[in-house]
């Protein structure tokens, strides 16, 4: 399906919202950004899981934001930042590996520790590509996925498209 983002990320945030009521979250998302060819239901899964850690990782109160861009390579970039502890640098590749929870006592996590491996499913079926990096002023966490188009992934897209 040839989709927007800006409806994928709303379609996260509400199901977020739904049973964290009081995360707060901020969109800075261009009126103008190109539908992608995607799996409608996957991509929304895959912002769900980084914008659940973000409101989990964070304190309460404090707002999440989720930025999409157009990069310079074409390519749409998406951008979910908190104010939390932020991740060692050590670990920032190894929180992709499924059960993989970095240890912290001051941390509520119950967590299977598969939400970003099938982030980085998700997101490398689309020939994109989610990574981990400090957030913005250096403060807290901000987990960048970045994604084609769609024209690359056509072919794949579309043995595997479900109807919505
Ligand atoms: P699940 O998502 O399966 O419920 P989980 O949240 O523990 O469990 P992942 O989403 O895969 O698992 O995240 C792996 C680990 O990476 C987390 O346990 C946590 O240690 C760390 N992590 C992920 N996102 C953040 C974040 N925004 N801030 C700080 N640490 C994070
Ligand atoms: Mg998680």
């Amino acid at each position: 399906d040839w989709i927007g983002v800006d409806e994928l990320i709303g379609l996260a945030s509400r199901r977020l919202q739904r049973y964290e009521p009081h995360v707060r979250i901020r969109h800075d998302i261009p009126a103008d950004l190109p539908p992608i060819h995607a799996h409608p239901a996957l991509i929304e899964q895959a912002l769900f899981n980084v914008m659940e850690n973000a409101a989990k990782f964070s304190p309460p109160g404090e707002a999440i934001q989720v930025l999409a861009r157009r990069t310079d390579q074409g390519r749409l970039r998406i951008d979910v930042s908190d104010p939390g502890p932020g991740i060692p640098e050590a670990e920032r590749k190894r929180i992709f590996d499924m059960f993989y929870s970095v240890e912290r006592g001051d941390r509520g996590g119950q967590g299977t520790g598969l939400g970003l491996a099938i982030v980085q499913a998700i997101i490398g079926a689309h020939m994109g590509s989610v990574e981990a990096l400090p957030g913005p002023g250096n403060r807290g966490t901000t987990i960048r996925l970045t994604l084609p188009w769609g024209e690359a992934a056509d072919q794949e897209a579309d043995t595997h498209d479900t109807p919505r």
